[in-house]
C-alpha cells in the first residue's frame, strides 16, 4: 500500500515537471514569434527568433536544473558521508537514535528497539539514510536526467508555435500561433490539474488567461518597437 502511493506521487512529480516544461516552451516562444511578428513582417526574421528562442529556453532550463538538482545531489553526498562516519565512530547513539524516530512513528519502546536493532544489522547506512534523512535510492538526485528532462520538454512545446508559424501565411502568424498557443496551455494545464486530482477547468482558465496576457504584453511591445525602428 504505501510503495503504490509513493510510486504514484512520484509519477506525477515527473509528470508535473514535464508539463511545466512544455508550459514554458510553447508560452515564451509563442510570445517571441507573436512579438517579432508585430514588429516585422519578415519570415525569416520571425522564425528565426523563434528558433533561437526554443534553443536559449532549452539549454537555460537545463542548465538551471543541472545546478539546482546536482546541489541537492551534493547536499545528499555529505549526508552520507556523515551518517557513515557517525555509524563508525557512535554506533551505540545512532540505534537510540533509530529507536527514537520508530517511536516517534508509534512503536513501543520494546518494539522500536527491535525493529532499530534489525534494520541495522541488515543495512544500517540505508537505514539512516531512508528513515532519519528521508533519501532513498528511487527518489535520488539526478542532476543530468533531470536536466535532459526539462531541456526535452521544453523543446517539445516550443517546437508548437513554430510548427504552426511554419504552415500558416505570414498574415495569419500572430493569430494562428495566439490560438493555437491558447488550446495548448489550456491542454496542459488541464491534463495536470485532472492528474493531480484538482479542478480542471479552473486550471485551465487560469493558464489560459495568463497565456493571453503575456502574449498581448509581447506583441504591444514588438509592435511598439516596430514602430519606432521604421
Ligand atoms: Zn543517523
Amino acid at each position: 500500500m504505501r510503495h503504490e502511493e509513493k510510486h504514484r506521487s512520484e509519477h506525477i512529480g515527473w509528470l508535473r515537471a514535464s508539463v511545466l516544461g512544455a508550459n514554458d516552451g510553447i508560452l515564451s516562444t509563442s510570445s517571441i514569434v507573436v512579438g517579432v511578428a508585430s514588429a516585422s513582417s519578415d519570415y525569416q526574421q520571425v522564425m528565426l527568433a523563434g528558433v533561437a528562442g526554443l534553443t536559449a529556453g532549452a539549454m537555460s532550463m537545463a542548465a538551471g536544473e543541472y545546478v539546482s538538482v546536482s546541489s541537492q545531489a551534493d547536499t545528499e553526498a555529505a549526508d552520507r558521508r556523515r551518517e557513515e562516519e557517525e555509524l563508525r565512530t557512535t554506533p551505540e547513539k545512532e540505534l537510540d537514535e533509530l529507536t527514537d524516530i520508530y517511536m516517534r512513528r508509534g512503536l513501543d519502546r520494546p518494539l522500536a528497539r527491535q525493529v532499530a536493532e534489525q534494520l541495522t544489522a541488515k543495512d544500517a547506512l540505508t537505514t539512516h539514510l531512508r528513515d532519519e534523512l528521508g533519501i532513498t535510492e528511487e527518489l535520488a538526485a539526478r542532476p543530468l536526467q533531470a536536466a535532459w528532462a526539462s531541456a526535452a520538454s521544453f523543446a517539445v512545446g516550443a517546437a508548437l508555435p513554430l510548427l504552426v508559424a511554419l504552415s500558416t501565411p505570414t498574415e495569419w502568424t500572430t493569430i494562428a500561433v495566439a490560438a493555437t498557443t491558447l488550446v495548448g496551455l489550456a491542454a496542459l494545464g488541464g491534463l495536470s490539474a485532472s492528474v493531480g486530482g484538482a479542478p480542471v477547468v479552473k486550471a485551465a482558465v487560469r493558464v489560459v488567461f495568463w497565456g493571453a496576457v503575456a502574449m498581448a504584453v509581447t506583441s504591444l511591445i514588438g509592435w511598439l518597437f516596430g514602430v519606432s525602428i521604421e
